[in-house]
């Protein structure tokens, strides 16, 4: 069987399970998105929720957010990991926002990739769930079932998305990031993968090897 027809079955049966699969980040607006995926490096999302719950209840804007102090927004995420880091870099995204952006979100990989803090990753969960684009954001959990499952091996997380792209059928490319996230999450996680419960274990290469 080749690459293209593994890849098919796979994501029919993932989509038996999950037909619309969805971001655990909760948020309200592309902003607010934004601020979540930026937050979300090397954090849960359910971390990453509780911390929002709070910030975004009171500076639920770019406009709003930037009248905190970088002492302030530190405070408010602190809890998070790289939180430093991440409030100066939000700081300045939300005056990008503001300032050059006409208070909203771009649409562009460009313009988003031009934001402080926003790499190809964020740019492709903000393109793919608020744009609407067939993008597909590798983070640890995809990197992981792509190079375990043999769907798409690489060394790195682009060489990984190009495969990705490549191998998947169009149809299941729009959903393909959440899928794979949350079927990482639950299913093939990093330490004992539940392979005796895996839907997907007969298309898997390391379950041959086991
Ligand atoms: S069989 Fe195991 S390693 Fe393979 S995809 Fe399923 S859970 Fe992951």
């Amino acid at each position: 069987m080749n690459i293209n027809n593994i890849c098919k079955k796979i994501f029919d049966r993932l989509a038996n399970i999950n037909p619309t699969p969805k971001t655990e980040l909760i948020y309200d607006s592309n902003f607010q998105l934004l601020i979540s995926v930026m937050l979300s490096a090397q954090s849960t999302d359910k971390s990453v929720n509780s911390v929002t719950k709070i910030l975004f209840s009171s500076y639920g804007t770019a406009e709003i957010m930037l009248n905190l102090k970088l002492l302030e927004m530190e405070n408010l995420i602190r809890k998070i990991g790289l939180y430093h880091m991440k409030a100066r870099n939000i700081l300045k995204t939300c005056d990008l926002i503001v300032n050059k952006f006409g208070n909203k979100v771009p649409e562009s990989r460009e313009e988003l990739e031009s934001l402080p803090g926003v790499g190809r990753k964020t740019a492709n969960v903000v393109l793919n769930v608020a744009f609407n684009q067939p993008t597909i954001a590798v983070d640890t959990h995809v990197f992981r079932v792509a190079n375990r499952t043999g769907i798409a091996k690489g060394k790195n997380p682009l060489d990984v998305e190009k495969k990705l792209i490549k191998n998947i059928p169009k149809k299941y490319l729009h959903n393909a990031h959440h899928s794979l996230v949350l079927f990482g999450r639950y299913i093939c996680t990093k330490r004992n993968p539940k392979c005796d419960q895996c839907t997907i274990k007969n298309l898997c290469e390391y379950y041959k090897k086991i």
